[in-house]
């Protein structure tokens, strides 16, 4: 989208009632990074301004300019206007909120729309390039250190730090005057990538033990039960990037992660594409969403057993609807 051709901008350039910035459930660094630089810009601009999230924020995005200003939601409160950012929909948010104007701004494919406040743009690398968008096209002046960080934070995850198919020229110029204005790449991917937990790794370990390849080794998946992180002091957000295990073998063309939620009846599965297949397409007919190449849904399943199978049977669809074979 044109930078000058964004309705949002002027929307809340006039906004004067309260405004709730909203991620999705169980952060990523798109989300949180997103929601932080929208949040410390349009607070600089004396907006009234909450960001609120239904989860904790994991210990992998702590490190994020004023993540501990994140309320917990429900709060209960009533919003003149909720942003939702890098979701698909207010119900990625996990939890009831209360808000009169309803915004989007994403990235993914597809999803809920509430108007023409939205700005949603599926061909940008992260919804934190659209944020930058909106406050460089706002006052670039503006953006300082912190608000480059959160930026920077979104643009680096989302992208595998430079290495994903939404890697390209953009990204990289993008990156630059992130870098221009105060982001210390080397900073986000220490405090990212290399603050692990020993706990951690023995979770790592008991999930590589489930380790398995389907349909002649085109499909590669790996299970993390609850048990497992009752085990090993671990919890949920540890699971974030263990996906990338079972993608990184030869010869595999989709991998995911099961994950086991008991509190809610559901079984988290995180999809990952390397070049050809849509697994998107699998996560919506699983009733999720995402991009091509990383999706995730929530499979209503009483067993395992039920869960994988259902799985399996929509990849199996897909690579065959796509002609793939080994
Ligand atoms: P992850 O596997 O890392 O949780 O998510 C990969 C991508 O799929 C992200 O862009 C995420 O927003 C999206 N995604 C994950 N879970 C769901 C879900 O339950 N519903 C929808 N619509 N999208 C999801
Ligand atoms: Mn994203």
């Amino acid at each position: 989208m044109k930078r000058e051709s964004i309705p949002l901008l002027d929307f809340l350039r006039d906004a004067e009632g309260s405004i709730l910035i909203l991620t999705h459930e169980n952060p990523d660094g798109d989300a949180l990074g997103s929601a932080m630089a929208l949040y410390l810009f349009l607070k600089k601009l004396g907006k009234n301004v909450t960001v609120g999230c239904k989860d904790r924020i994991p210990h992998f995005l702590d490190f994020i300019p004023h993540a501990e200003e994140v309320v917990s939601i429900p709060d209960g409160k009533f919003y003149d206007i909720g942003i939702i950012v890098d979701s698909a929909g207010f119900y990625r948010a996990g939890a009831e909120v209360k808000v009169a104007t309803r915004i989007r701004i994403d990235h993914h494919v597809g999803g809920e729309f509430y108007g023409r406040y939205d700005y949603i743009d599926p061909k940008s690398p992260a919804t934190a390039a659209l944020v930058y968008e909106l406050i460089s096209a706002w006052d670039e002046e503006k953006i300082d250190q912190e608000i480059a960080t959160c930026i920077y934070t979104g643009l680096a995850t989302d992208t595998g730090f430079f290495k994903y198919s939404n890697t390209n020229e953009y990204t990289f110029d993008l990156a630059k005057r992130l870098v221009h204005h105060g982001a210390d790449p080397n900073y986000v991917y220490r405090m990212f990538s290399e603050r692990e937990s020993i706990n951690k790794m023995k979770l790592i370990a008991k999930v590589l033990e489930t380790l398995t390849l389907y349909e002649d080794g085109l499909v590669a998946g790996i299970t993390i039960f609850d048990r497992f992180f009752k085990e090993t002091g671990t919890e949920y957000s540890d699971s974030e990037g263990l996906v990338n295990y079972p993608r990184s073998l030869e010869g595999v063309e989709v991998a995911f992660a099961l994950i086991e939620k008991p509190d809610e009846g559901v079984w988290k599965v995180s999809l990952r594409s390397k070049v050809n297949v849509d697994v998107s397409k699998i996560a919506e007919r699983l009733g999720g969403g995402g991009h091509k190449y990383a999706s995730g849904a929530k499979i209503k399943a009483n067993s395992h057993d039920e869960a994988l199978s259902k799985l399996l049977s929509e990849i199996g669809k897909q690579l065959e609807l796509q002609n793939i074979n080994k």
